[in-house]
């Protein structure tokens, strides 16, 4: 089972993927957390990204798909994935289906978490992360119990680097640009559900399980 969770920065990508893998017991594929993962080891891969993740734009597909092919060969995506933050070109998404069709896999949905331009800044502008865990915290709306210290592991909260002001519009640019012709793609394909993410964590994943495809839940079920 392939599940994509698509949406602009700040549509909550990461909250619905974390609660779906869970719910079907498959791993996720975070794109965004490998990069930042190599960033924090300091090795070459970290070094290459550093700079495209600072300013707000997508690193080079042939690097995105390097990290994503070794990770979809550990042994854990066998029976399927959740994947958030990838495929972001249309480039990757057609090599993407090149590499599971040779395995006879194809993307069974692409859930499109849909959130509008004023709440996808204000989202973003007021997100802190924990350093050491990555869990996601809001100044407003969700606020940790102790200020600048992560409720589950006591981590040091911090604001991303592509969170800054001059770094948003960037980011939301080369979604408009690059990243939403998949959408069109997957249409294409008949495989795209849209989901109103514009309510609490909990209601939008029972909008998305609501909305997956009959035969995945029965799948996922058995
Ligand atoms: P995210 O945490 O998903 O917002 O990703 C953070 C940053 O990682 C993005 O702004 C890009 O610089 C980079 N990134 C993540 N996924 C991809 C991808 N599939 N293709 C290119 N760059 C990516």
């Amino acid at each position: 089972m392939v599940i994509i969770l698509f949406g602009p920065p700040g549509a909550g990508k990461g909250t619905q993927a974390h609660l779906l893998a869970q719910r079907l017991g498959l791993p996720r594929i975070v794109t965004g957390d490998l990069f930042r993962e190599a960033i924090t080891r300091g090795d070459a891969l970290g070094a290459q990204v550093k700079p495209y993740l600072e300013r707000g734009e997508l690193v080079p597909d042939d690097l995105t798909i390097a990290l994503v092919v070794a990770r979809l060969q550990r042994a854990d995506c066998v029976a399927g994935v959740v994947l958030d933050g990838f495929p972001r070109t249309v480039a990757q998404a057609q090599w993407f289906d090149h590499e599971l069709k040779k395995h006879r896999r194809a993307v069974d949905c692409v859930v499109n978490l849909v959130v509008g331009d004023d709440e996808v800044f204000h989202r973003l502008a007021g997100r802190m992360i924990c350093s050491a865990c990555q869990r996601t915290y809001h100044v407003t709306a969700m606020r940790p119990e102790k200020i600048g210290v992560c409720d589950q592991c006591g981590g040091k909260l911090i604001q991303r680097a592509d969170d800054s002001s001059a770094a948003i519009p960037v980011r939301l640019r080369a979604y408009r640009e690059q990243t939403e012709p998949v959408l069109t793609y997957y249409r294409g394909k008949q495989c795209v559900v849209n989901v109103d993410g514009e309510a609490s964590p909990e209601v939008v994943q029972q909008r998305i399980l609501d909305s997956l495809p009959f035969a995945l839940m029965a799948a996922s079920s058995s």
